[in-house]
């Protein structure tokens, strides 16, 4: 039996080798020539039948006897590798639990495209992640992320790994001291851009101070203000992560060049401000949380953030001076 298995493939070899096509090659060179060993060869044809097919619909898995001898579940060896290779600190074994981790709560851990899955890996780690499948458990998860018209509330959150999959660079300058590449998804930025063209027009410029922001971005934020202000100023201005309407890609904390070289203290107060209040609904931007809402909307006054809604809900709500809440509500 032995013999004639080496025959054939000696015979299908110099078939290849003539020109045949691949087609022919037994699977053992198939998977030589992905770059396997002989060793990793033989563990491979020792899988069984089923499962074996999916080494040939990918590409060489970087140290297959580790993932063969670690888990039965072949499909996710890519995804082990991907993330070993972001976090080289981490063992194997470790790097298995966690993607496995990821891996079996797919309600909670979505990804709008591979780049998006990549950056998710870079940044989480084991721990993180066993309180993260915690808490979600226990809280509702927001199901329709991508809705231009979404309410965040203090009830259903963004998954920890959400990124709108169409964000672009912000059309707008970022204000000094602010990250100077920001993010708003497309939609969104193109009538940010439209408003921003006009308001010039009329003498004020606009400036970005924050737009979209990940759930590792608002943490740090989190933190940095915890660690500052205290919780009760944290309770009042800042979202914990997954709760910032700025992992939507549709939110901007605007400012102005008016109060960058120091002519107003904070853009509220600034002409530019009125400006925006005034047009915004024009191109589809509302002011989120105004001053006389509060108590509907639950978060203090920020004359600076605003809210990317499309044009006929913000018109909808501008003719009924309704908040998102209460915009939601009725439609
Ligand atoms: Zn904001």
């Amino acid at each position: 039996m032995k013999r004639l298995t080496k025959l054939k493939i000696g015979v299908v070899a110099i078939a290849g080798l003539s020109g045949i096509g691949a087609g022919y090659l037994v699977p053992r060179i198939q998977l030589s020539q992905k770059g396997y060993e002989k060793q990793e060869i033989q563990a491979i044809m020792d899988v069984d039948k089923e499962q074996r097919e999916l080494f040939f619909e990918t590409e060489k898995i970087d140290d297959v006897m580790t993932w063969l001898s670690l888990s039965p579940n072949i499909e996710r060896y890519q995804d082990y590798v991907d993330y070993q290779s972001l976090h080289t600190d981490m063992d194997s074994e470790e790097v298995k639990t966690t993607v496995d981790l990821i891996l079996e709560n797919p309600n909670i851990f979505i990804f709008t495209s591979p780049d998006t899955k990549k950056s998710f890996y870079a940044k989480v780690k084991q721990d993180k992640i066993e309180d993260y499948i915690e808490d979600t458990n226990a809280n509702e998860l927001m199901s329709n992320p991508t809705d231009i018209e979404l309410l965040v509330t203090n009830k259903a959150h963004f998954s920890m790994s959400y990124v709108p999959s169409d964000l672009e660079k912000c059309a707008i300058p970022s204000s000094e001291d602010n990250e100077p590449l920001q993010y708003l998804r497309q939609e969104a930025n193109e009538a940010l851009k439209a408003m921003a063209d006009d308001a010039r027009e009329e003498g004020y410029i606009l400036l970005n101070n924050s737009s979209y922001r990940s759930y590792f971005d608002q943490e740090d934020i989190y933190d940095y203000y915890l660690g500052e202000y205290g919780q009760a100023y944290c309770d009042m201005y800042v979202g914990d992560p997954g709760y910032s309407e700025h992992q939507s890609g549709l939110a901007i904390d605007l400012s102005s060049e008016s109060v960058q070289d120091g002519t107003y203290f904070v853009f509220g107060d600034s002409p530019d401000y009125d400006w925006v209040v005034a047009h915004c609904v024009d191109y589809g931007f509302i002011l989120r949380y105004p001053e006389d809402k509060t108590e509907i909307t639950n978060v203090a006054n920020e004359p600076w953030h605003f809210r990317y809604v499309g044009k006929k809900a913000a018109e909808i709500m501008k003719e009924n001076n309704w908040a998102l809440e209460e915009y939601k509500a009725m439609n």
